[in-house]
């Protein structure tokens, strides 16, 4: 329900378009392809990922003689799942740790909804029964110490943190002492996201990996690349150079109910081939969802 409730505006924007499409035509053609076409680049699918699926597509009406643009409804769907899954089903969920501390990073720019998605998945994972630290690794923007605080207050869990300027590195050991001593579960890690400077953001989160990897093995268990879905290509860009910087294991996709444009979901997974693991459907705590491809796809329509 929330996820519906969450991607309203690219729902209504989609599905009517589609809709109308599929009434008008009475036969699956080539300019009823073209029109979906556009329509699909117009939702932020992405061209390349655009070309793809309507290849796809075509193939498939050609391999079932489908002439009925009705028919077309499930036959969208399991392909922009299909493209979704990228044949490799790669998991959605988050890699948490059934024994022991599990350590996610956080990166992404300044704005995206970083902070929000870090107070979110804690006050998920701690209605999940888990105990949950946050790390305030951002030194270097004004406030980002405070707001995490804000959040951690709000949540009901404790935040590590050092005087702003200091050492991100230092303020993981620290938090990784303080989560082993109190048995924590998950530790969730706010990092700075300075794009401006990319070698100094490359040895900074280097830096803090490699004290996060000595300290537990296997660790960082997740780094999650935080994406503001309103601002399509952008996003993409960024993670395109975020991928080049450090080792991204997941998306979290923050604004969904902001844009009518939520095909930037599949464009990401498609050509970038990192998952989408999270979505931010609203600025309330729990306003957080596991992206479920299915889920998603088949509530574009309903
Ligand atoms: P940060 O600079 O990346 O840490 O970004 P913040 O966490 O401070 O978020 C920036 C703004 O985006 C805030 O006003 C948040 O309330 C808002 N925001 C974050 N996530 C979402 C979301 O999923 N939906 C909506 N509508 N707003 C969000």
């Amino acid at each position: 329900e929330k996820f519906k409730r969450g991607l309203e505006k690219t729902r209504n924007s989609f599905s009517e378009k589609v809709n109308d499409l599929i009434a008008r035509y009475r036969k699956v053609d080539e300019e009823f392809f073209e029109e979906l076409e556009e329509i699909l680049i117009s939702a932020d699918v992405g061209v390349a990922t655009v070309m793809e699926l309507i290849d796809e597509l075509k193939m498939e009406v050609k391999r079932r003689n489908i002439q009925d643009p009705q028919q077309m409804y499930s036959v969208i769907s399991e392909k922009l799942v299909d493209i979704y899954r990228g044949g490799d089903e790669q998991p959605t969920a988050l890699n948490i740790q059934p024994n022991g501390l599990t350590v996610i990073l956080f990166v992404g720019v300044n704005g995206v909804g970083k902070t929000t998605t870090i107070g979110k998945l804690a006050y998920k994972l701690k209605n999940e029964g888990k105990t949950v630290m946050l790390a305030a690794g951002d030194t270097f923007r004004a406030g980002a110490i405070e707001q995490l605080e804000v959040w951690g207050e709000r949540v009901g869990v404790e935040v590590i943190k050092q005087s702003a300027g200091s050492d991100p590195a230092a303020v993981m050991y620290d938090a990784i002492q303080a989560a082993k001593a109190r048995n924590i579960d998950v530790l969730l890690c706010d990092t700075a996201g300075r794009l401006q400077n990319k070698v100094n953001l490359m040895k900074e989160l280097e830096k803090v990996k490699r004290v996060i990897e000595r300290e537990i093995p296997g660790a960082p268990h997740e780094v999650l690349l935080v994406l503001d879905a309103t601002t399509g290509q952008n996003a993409m860009s960024q993670a395109k150079t975020f991928k080049e910087v450090t080792n991204v294991t997941g998306i979290v996709l923050t604004k969904l109910d902001g844009t009518a444009k939520g095909g930037i979901v599949l464009a990401i997974r498609n050509e970038l081939n990192i998952p989408v693991k999270l979505v931010g459907l609203g600025e309330k705590m729990d306003d957080l969802e596991e992206f479920n491809p299915e889920q998603y796809v088949y509530g574009l329509f309903a």
